[in-house]
């Protein structure tokens, strides 16, 4: 057993603390007398009440969230309105009192997607909608023009792999997980070029439509010839599927004017509370500040990088400093390259050790449940502990496996990481879409995501021994 629980026991000026918490502190509380976790996680009960009832007390985050979605828009890397985001970040980080700001330079790649169209020519004519995959060539000025085979899975193009040739492949595959599904939109283009196609499309990743197209990431293989790779509707994959079933020639043309320009100049942000025992002891928690090209990447993943801002000015606002620094960053790139997640591992190698919990939110700031957690089993148990001071929100509630992609550079070095986990019945419908837009989420919800980062970071950043590894 971790040794973490027994070191305190008994030790007067801590049971004087938890006493004095749990007079005042509404939040339920474990008996010390019978429960000997409830001495250590007791005495950080006050403060995490009051870190839920800041955050809970107004609708600022979602204010914050809306204001930088609304103003700057989509922030693709390489593009201004990134950077036009990050700058005011930063002064807006100054005027909250955090510690350390800084943007620290990350060089992105730049692509761009130009003008796109796809007209259905046969059987009737008529403008579908389409969104380029991120990194996918151009189709030159006369587009490319084409038969359309629909298939439904890379066995299905290889038993129809005789009159793949000279065809434009639709991958008509429904959504069943993003892991499963979203496979067809990275490697859709290598495997029908390799069939020999012209172009690629695959349907939207995504169980639910609004005839709205998802954009994503794809990739090139360089053995394989690079085609066009763009998205379409649910809504035309599944007609296109129809005509096809009934004998219909589908006969489309499509235009792309994707590339790639020189790698650009962006920024992680970072700001702090330095601890006053430990400062060199660091907990990181943040999301992403790039997003795609379209919608205003509220949820992908403004929001994320809001709730652990939030998280921090709060604490600030109430004059609270931690024993070990907490630091919020958000990371660029994530979307089309993760240079900033690499970059943030590069930068900080040397505090890596001392890096002592990893925080993301990557899901969107739907109803929070907890944390998915990678790290040892003692740390695993300190944490489930510190989720109880998150009951009256049920969100903290932490299991195992976890972290995320921003995160996962560092995590590979060591550093235990967990992200937070939310409902997830609704986030992709609108990932990657021109519908990621604040007004999908809840002001409650955003606030239940705050006060659930805060807490843990607080918690994690205050006990008297540090997290073990
Ligand atoms: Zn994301």
């Amino acid at each position: 057993m971790y040794t973490f629980k027994s070191r305190f026991r008994g030790t007067s000026a801590l049971i004087l603390f938890f006493v004095l918490a749990a007079g005042s502190a509404t939040a339920r509380q474990a008996n010390p007398e019978t429960d000997p976790d409830a001495a250590w996680i007791g005495a950080h009960a006050v403060t995490a009440k009051a870190l839920i009832d800041a955050a809970m007390a107004d609708s600022a985050a979602w204010d914050r969230l809306a204001y930088l979605t609304d103003t700057f828009g989509p922030r693709f890397s390489g593009s201004e309105n990134l950077e036009n985001a990050i700058a005011w970040i930063l002064e807006e980080m100054e005027r909250d009192g955090l510690e350390n700001i800084r943007g620290e330079p990350v060089m992105v790649p730049h692509w761009v997607r130009g003008e796109e169209k796809l007209i259905l020519l046969e059987p009737h004519e008529r403008e579908l909608l389409v969104l380029g995959l991120g990194g996918s060539i151009g189709t030159g000025p006369g587009g490319v023009t084409g038969e359309v085979l629909v298939v439904n899975s890379y066995d299905d193009l290889a038993a129809r792999r005789d009159q793949a040739r000279g065809k434009i492949i639709l991958w008509n595959v429904p959504f069943t997980s993003y892991g499963a599904t979203v496979n067809y939109r990275s490697n859709g283009a290598v495997r029908a070029a390799e069939a020999g196609a012209i172009a690629s499309l695959v349907r939207s990743v995504g169980p639910f439509s609004m005839y709205t197209p998802h954009t994503g990431n794809s990739r090139y293989d360089e053995e394989v010839p690079r085609i066009p790779h763009a998205a379409v509707t649910v809504e035309d994959a599944m007609m296109m599927q129809r005509m096809q079933d009934r004998g219909q020639t589908v006969r489309i043309r499509l235009e792309m004017g994707g590339q790639w320009l020189p790698d650009a100049l962006s920024h992680n942000v970072v700001g702090e509370i330095v601890g006053s025992e430990y400062p060199e002891e660091i907990i990181v928690l943040g999301g992403h500040i790039d997003s795609w090209d379209v919608g205003t990447g509220a949820m992908d993943d403004a929001g994320g990088c809001v709730a652990a801002w939030e998280a921090l000015r709060l604490m600030k606002a109430m004059g609270l400093t931690p024993k070990r620094t907490i630091r919020v960053v958000m990371w660029t790139n994530e979307e089309n390259g993760l240079r900033g997640g690499n970059a943030y591992r590069d930068a900080h190698i040397d505090e890596l050790d001392n890096h002592i919990l990893a925080m993301e939110s990557d899901a969107g700031l739907f109803k929070p449940r907890g944390f998915g957690f990678s790290g040892s089993e003692a740390a695993f148990d300190v944490l489930t502990q510190i989720g109880t001071l998150l009951e009256e929100l049920e969100s903290g509630t932490v299991t195992k496996g976890g972290g995320g992609a921003d995160i996962g550079p560092i995590m590979a070095e060591g550093v235990p990481g967990m992200g937070l986990n939310v409902d997830g019945s609704k986030y992709f419908w609108y990932h990657h879409t021109n519908a990621d837009y604040v007004d999908k989420l809840d002001p409650d919800d955003v606030a239940r995501s705050v006060a659930t980062m805060a807490v843990f970071a607080w918690v994690v950043a205050d006990m008297e021994q540090r997290l073990p590894r």
